[in-house]
């Protein structure tokens, strides 16, 4: 289990200074559902919020 998350994507609503993920917690999903994923490229955070949306 991950105890501390990384991320660069500062655009969104749990994104903290140093890289941090503030979520509770993150659920990371492949891209399409149809496909299996063979690289990071294909993975993608679905917790992921627009700042603006809140
Ligand atoms: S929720 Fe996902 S996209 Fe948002 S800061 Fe955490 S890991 Fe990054």
């Amino acid at each position: 289990m991950a105890k501390d998350v990384k991320c660069g994507v500062n655009t969104c609503f749990y994104w903290k200074h140093g890289n941090h993920c503030g979520a509770k917690n993150i659920l990371v999903e492949v891209y399409s559902p149809d496909e299996r994923a063979h690289s990071s490229s294909h993975t993608g955070c679905h917790t992921f919020r627009p700042k603006e949306e809140f």
